[in-house]
C-alpha cells in the first residue's frame, strides 16, 4: 500500500520493471504490436504514473504515431507486469532523447480526450509525496473512474408533443388517440417508455407518431441537478464586506500568494464576498475553485452562485458516472468559469485558475479518511502557492491550525463580526438536563423551555432546526435481565435500532439484522432500546409540538439520489415546520423563517478521547447556533446539555471565540498537539490480531533507532478495535512540528520494508483529524 513515495520531481526511472525486461528479452512470447513500433521511433521517452501499487513511474517507448502530439498530462494505456496488462496512466513528462535502454515496452494507447493541465500534476505529485500516497494510486483517486475509463454521458431521447399537431386525418385512429393522450399530460415531455406506458401502445406507434412529425424527439445530455429558488442577491457590500474585498483584490490583480483566513460571524455575508471577488476574476479572464465541506451545504450554495455565474459547475460524488464525464469534460474543454464543489473538486481539470476559497475552511470533512488521505483545505493553500494566487478560507469557527497561522502572521485575517441584514445575533440559553429532569419529575429529553419556544414559533408560522447527532431511534439495544447489549458480528461495536424499518443496524460495516424477541445471552424477552437518536427524537417532538411538521435529514433520509437538496428544498418551501437532524444540519443553511434551534445532548462529543474534541464541539454548536434569526425576525438557540459548565459550549453560545481559542491553543502547546506539532498516525488491520499486533511491534521495532526527537507512542488496539471482521491497531508519531513530521517519515519509512505483509494491511495518516 502506502509506501515511501520517492521525489517525484527527481531523476526520471530510466529502467523498465524487471519483469516487463524478461517479457522483452523474448522469455515470454506474445509478440506485441506496440513494442514492433517503438524499434522503429525508439527515440522518445515518456514518463508514465501508472494506476497500480509499485514505483511512482516507468519509462515508456512513445510510438512514432503518437510522437507529436503526446503532452505531459495526457491519458495513456500502457502494458504492465509480466501479463502485459494494459493499465490506465498518465503521462508525467516526456524525454525527446533515445532511452537508456532500447527496448522499453511501448505506450499502447494515447487517450488525448483526458488531459490533466500540468499543474494539477505538480500539485498531484507534491500531494502523493507529502501523504505518502503512491503517485499512480494518487491521480486514480484524483480523476473519477468515470473519466478514466471514459464513461460517455448517455443523452436520454425524450418526446414531446409537436405544436401545432399534425393534421389527425393522417394518422390511424389508434395513432390519434395516442397522440391525444399524450397531449393530456401535464409533463409535457417524456421518454419512449413513459409514452408506451402512458399512451398505452408499443413502441411501432410511437415510432410512427415520430416519423409523421406528431412527436418531436430530443436527445438531452443534461446533468440533473435540482435548482434551489433563491432570491436576488445584488446587494451593495456593507462596510465590513467591502474591506475584506479590498485586502483580498489587492492580491488579485497582481496574482500574488497569499492566504486569507476570513472570520465571519454566522450571517455576516460571506459568500457575498466570496461572489463578488469571484467576479472581478472572472471578469479578468481567470477561474475560480469554490470548495465546500459536504454535499449537504451543495445545493444551497451552489444556488446562490448559480444566480450569478451562469458557466458553472457543481461537483461533488452525487452524480452519476456519465454526469461526472461530461462535468469534468466542460471543466477541461474551458468551458466552465467556476467550479463549486466538495474534496474532490480541488482536482478539477481547471485552467487559468485566479482565485481559491475555501468555506468553512474548518470542517473535517475536507479531509478524505480513507487513502490517500489528503486534506483539501491544506492542498489547497499549496496549490494556491504553487500558483502564485491568493487563497480565501473562511469560517465562523476557524480551525485552531488556521487561527494559529493567523497568530503567527503566516495567514492575513479578516473579520466580520455584523450581520449586514441588521439581525441580531440570536440569543442563547444552556439548559441543564439533569436539572431540567429533577424539576420534570422525570428522565427528559426535551426542556420545557425548548418545547414552548416550539409551540409558539409554530403558531407565529416561524420555523426550527434541531440537532441531534446520532440518527436512528436508539442506539443500545440491551437485556434488562442480563445486561447483555446487541453487538455488530463484525465489528466492535453496539447496533442501532432503526424502528421505523423494523431493522437494527451497523453504522460502520452496514450489518444488518431483524430485532429478535428474546436475548441471545439469557432468552428472556427483555430487550429495551437505550439512548436516543434523530428517528425517535422527530416522534417526541411530534408529541410534544402538536400539528408541528417535521422533516429529518440524515444519512437514513438522504440516501437517495440529490436526497438532501429535495428535502431542503421542501422545507425552504415552508413545507415544514421544523428541520430534524444530524450534523447536516448545522451547516450553512440559510433559511430567514428559522427563529428557533435546538441543540439536544450538545456535550455528547466531549466525551470522546480526542484531542479535537473540544474544538469540534464548539464549532458544531456555535455552527448550528448561526442558523437561527437570519432573517427580520430575532433568533434564539436552546442547548440541552449535561455538562452545561464546559468551556466549548459556553464560549459557542457568547461567542467568545477568542478566549476558547486561546485556551484550548495552550492546552494543545503543553501536550504537543497540532497546530504546536506535527501528527503522523498509523493502522494496521488485518483478520487475526496476533499478526496484526505482530506486525505493528515489528513496524515498532525496526523504526525507533531513527525516531530523532518525535516520540512513537504505541502500537495499541484502536478505539474501535475490530471493524468490518479486521483487527485494528493502531500508533501515533508525535513531531514537533510537520515539516519534523516529514522528516522522520523520510528516515523512518525506509527502514520498515515492507511496511506490512499480506494479509495485514498499514494505512499512514498524515495530519490526522481523528487518532480515536
Ligand atoms: P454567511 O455565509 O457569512 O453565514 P451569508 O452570505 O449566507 O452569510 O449571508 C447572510 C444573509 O445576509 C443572506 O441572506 C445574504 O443574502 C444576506 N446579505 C449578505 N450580504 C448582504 C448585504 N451586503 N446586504 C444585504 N443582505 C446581505
Ligand atoms: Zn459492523
Amino acid at each position: 500500500m502506502n509506501g515511501p513515495s520517492p521525489d517525484p520531481a527527481a531523476k526520471p526511472e530510466s529502467e523498465p520493471p524487471t519483469d516487463q525486461t524478461q517479457l522483452e528479452l523474448g522469455l515470454s512470447p506474445p509478440p506485441d504490436p506496440a513494442v514492433h513500433a517503438v524499434e522503429r521511433s525508439g527515440l522518445w521517452v515518456a514518463e508514465v504514473a501508472v494506476d497500480a501499487p509499485g514505483r511512482d513511474s516507468y519509462s515508456y517507448a512513445i510510438p512514432q504515431t503518437m510522437a507529436a502530439a503526446l503532452q505531459p498530462g495526457d491519458g495513456v494505456e500502457v502494458p504492465y507486469g509480466r501479463q502485459g496488462r494494459l493499465l490506465r496512466g498518465f503521462v508525467l513528462r516526456r524525454h525527446d532523447q533515445p532511452p537508456a535502454k532500447i527496448r522499453l515496452k511501448a505506450v499502447a494507447k494515447h487517450r488525448p480526450d483526458i488531459h490533466l493541465p500540468p499543474q494539477l500534476l505538480t500539485l498531484v505529485a507534491w500531494a502523493a509525496r507529502y501523504y505518502r500516497c503512491h503517485l499512480g494510486e494518487f491521480l486514480a483517486a484524483a480523476v473519477p473512474a468515470a473519466v478514466r475509463r471514459g464513461v460517455q454521458m448517455r443523452a436520454e431521447r425524450r418526446l414531446s408533443v409537436a405544436a401545432p399537431p399534425p393534421d389527425s386525418r393522417s394518422l390511424t385512429p389508434r395513432q390519434a388517440q395516442a397522440l391525444g393522450a399524450l397531449a393530456e399530460q401535464p409533463a409535457g415531455h417524456f421518454t419512449y417508455l413513459e409514452a408506451m406506458a402512458l399512451a398505452g401502445v408499443g413502441r411501432g406507434v410511437i415510432n410512427k407518431l415520430v416519423a409523421a412529425g406528431a412527436l418531436l424527439e430530443e436527445a438531452e445530455r443534461q446533468i440533473h441537478e435540482i435548482h434551489l429558488p433563491v432570491k436576488n442577491e445584488r446587494f451593495a457590500l456593507s462596510d465590513e464586506q467591502t474591506i475584506a474585498v479590498q485586502r483580498v483584490a489587492a492580491a488579485l490583480a497582481p496574482s500574488r500568494h497569499e492566504v486569507f483566513l476570513l472570520y465571519g460571524v454566522t450571517g455576516s455575508g460571506k459568500t457575498l464576498v466570496y461572489m463578488d471577488l469571484a467576479q472581478r476574476v472572472i471578469q479578468q479572464g481567470g477561474r475560480v475553485l469554490v470548495l465546500l465541506p459536504e454535499i449537504s451545504l451543495t445545493p444551497q450554495l451552489a444556488a446562490r452562485f448559480r444566480q450569478r455565474f451562469p458557466r458553472l459547475a457543481v461537483w461533488h460524488s452525487g452524480f452519476s458516472a456519465g454526469e461526472r464525464s461530461e462535468q469534468w469534460q466542460r471543466v477541461a474543454a474551458g468551458e466552465v468559469e467556476l467550479v463549486i464543489g466538495t474534496r474532490s473538486a480541488l482536482f478539477a481539470p481547471l485552467a487559468d485558475l485566479g482565485l481559491i476559497i475555501v468555506d468553512e475552511e474548518h470542517d473535517g470533512s475536507y479531509k478524505q479518511d480513507s487513502d490517500p488521505r489528503y486534506h483539501a483545505r491544506d492542498l489547497a493553500v499549496v496549490y494556491g502557492m504553487q500558483l502564485g494566487i491568493p487563497v480565501l478560507l473562511g469560517s465562523a469557527t476557524p480551525s485552531l491550525e488556521s487561527y494559529h497561522n493567523a497568530l503567527q502572521q503566516r495567514y492575513t485575517p479578516l473579520t466580520m463580526v455584523k450581520r449586514p441584514l441588521g439581525g441580531q445575533l440570536p440569543t442563547a440559553r444552556l439548559i441543564n438536563m439533569r436539572e431540567e429532569s429533577q424539576a420534570q419529575g422525570r428522565f427528559a429529553l426535551l426542556s420545557l423551555d425548548l418545547v414552548t419556544r416550539l409551540r409558539q414559533g409554530r403558531e407565529r408560522g416561524e420555523q426550527s432546526i434541531i440537532l441531534l447527532n446520532r440518527r436512528g431511534w436508539s442506539p443500545i439495544v440491551s437485556c434488562t435481565a442480563c445486561g447483555h447489549t446487541l453487538m455488530c458480528p463484525h465489528c466492535d461495536i453496539g447496533l442501532t435500532l432503526h424502528r421505523g424499518e423494523s431493522r437494527l443496524r451497523c453504522h460502520y460495516c452496514g450489518h444488518e439484522a431483524g430485532i429478535p424477541e428474546r436475548c441471545p445471552a439469557c432468552g428472556k424477552a427483555q430487550l429495551s432500546a437505550k439512548g436516543l437518536g434523530t428517528e425517535q427524537l422527530e416522534s417526541l417532538l411530534n408529541t410534544a409540538v402538536p400539528g408541528m411538521r417535521t422533516l429529518r435529514v440524515d444519512a437514513d433520509t438522504v440516501a437517495r439520489k440529490h436526497g438532501h437538496a429535495q428535502l431542503l428544498a421542501r422545507f425552504a418551501a415552508g413545507e415544514a415546520d421544523c428541520l430534524v437532524g444530524t450534523q447536516m444540519v448545522a451547516k450553512g443553511l440559510d433559511f430567514p423563517r428559522v427563529t428557533t434551534v435546538g441543540v439536544i445532548q450538545a456535550d455528547r462529543g466531549l466525551g470522546i478521547p480526542d484531542f479535537r474534541a473540544a474544538e469540534r464541539t464548539f464549532q458544531l454548536v456555535a455552527q448550528v447556533a448561526g442558523r437561527a434569526g437570519r432573517g427580520e425576525q430575532p433568533g434564539e438557540v436552546i442547548v440541552q446539555a449535561l455538562d452545561t459548565d464546559a468551556p466549548a459550549l459556553r464560549c459557542a453560545l457568547s461567542l467568545r471565540i477568542k478566549s476558547f481559542y486561546t485556551e484550548e491553543l495552550r492546552h494543545r502547546q503543553e501536550l504537543r498537539y497540532p497546530p504546536h506539532g506535527g501528527l503522523v498516525r498509523f493502522l494496521w488491520s488485518g483478520p487475526r490480531e496476533e499478526q496484526v499486533q505482530a506486525q505493528a511491534e515489528a513496524f515498532r521495532a525496526a523504526v525507533t533507532p531513527a525516531l530523532g526527537d518525535s516520540l512513537l507512542l504505541g502500537p495499541g488496539p484502536a478505539g474501535i478495535a475490530v471493524i468490518k471482521d479486521q483487527v485494528r491497531y493502531h500508533a501515533l508519531l508525535k513531531a514537533t512540528s510537520r515539516a519534523a513530521a516529514q522528516a522522520t517519515l523520510n528516515r523512518i519509512l525506509p527502514l520498515a520494508h515492507p511496511l506490512a505483509r499480506d494479509p495485514v494491511r498499514i494505512s499512514i495518516d498524515v495530519d490526522p483529524l481523528s487518532i480515536s
